[in-house]
């Protein structure tokens, strides 16, 4: 095993485990924002029917005055006819009377319309009221405890940094150069074994030659076809597993 890759391994398993922290952390805070727009959504609809609520209010007062307007009309010629002679003009008035009652059942009839509209929206605006205030007190739960595991979530990543930090003072700044912009790319495992003359990574057999190679350990050997970096994983060479590697840590600490 080329001696520069036992601690890159052990930095790698660090890495692996930042890569799932970090995507787990990604999806709650993406939970977290779903709540939030839901909440948005709500808080829109609700001020949109309000505007329409008014708007109906605004077309009721009209009719109503017009309505009014009509009913004075009405009065006046009723009045009018009271004191007339000639039947002509009683006769043209009873007309125009009637008129006037019609104009007025039609805005009767309108008005009832809308006024029905208006209780239906009103329904429609307290059962958002009721999902507005049921998602606020109902999510409030939900949000803490997502918060809280974010929280969890970071003090872990800081851990696992903390880690990474002391591990990379020892690293050949070069291979931790090329490892680096790798695990960039691939979002994965990028030093990985071979297994059966495969690269464990991209599962494409490898030739006896680059097998060799590797198995040499004198050089950092790349796979000619996903460019990860490869190991050989055998005897003497298992110590730069990972669970080599952790067991021979923890006596480091030890000592
Ligand atoms: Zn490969």
């Amino acid at each position: 095993m080329h001696e520069g890759l036992k601690l890159l391994l052990d930095i790698q398993e660090l890495d692996i485990k930042m890569i799932r922290l970090m995507r787990v952390k990604k999806q709650r805070q993406s939970e977290l924002k779903q709540i939030e727009s839901l909440r948005v959504e709500l808080r829109e609809q609700l001020s949109l029917k309000e505007e329409e609520i008014k708007d109906l209010d605004k077309q009721i007062t009209s009719l109503e005055a017009k309505l009014q307007g009509l009913t004075e009309k009405y009065k006046k010629l009723e009045s009018q006819q009271s004191s007339v002679k000639k039947v002509e003009e009683f006769n043209a008035l009873t007309q125009e009377m009637t008129t006037v009652e019609r104009e007025k059942a039609a805005l009767e009839s309108q008005t009832s319309n809308i006024l029905d509209k208006k209780n239906a929206e009103e329904e429609i605006l307290e059962k958002i009221k009721e999902s507005l205030s049921s998602s606020e007190t109902n999510s409030l739960e939900l949000e803490k405890e997502i918060l809280s595991s974010i929280n969890k979530i970071n003090d872990e990543g800081q851990q696992l940094k903390n880690e990474r930090d002391a591990l990379i003072r020892e690293a050949d700044p070069t291979i931790l150069k090329v490892y680096e912009r790798l695990l960039r790319n691939k979002k994965d495992r990028v030093i990985v074994p071979i297994e059966n003359r495969t690269c464990s990574g991209c599962h494409i057999a490898l030739t006896l030659q680059h097998e060799n190679l590797v198995r040499k350990g004198e050089a950092v050997t790349f796979c000619e076809h996903c460019s990860r970096i490869h190991f050989w994983q055998e005897s003497e060479a298992v110590e730069g597993t990972t669970v080599a590697t952790r067991r021979r840590r923890r006596r480091t600490v030890k000592t």
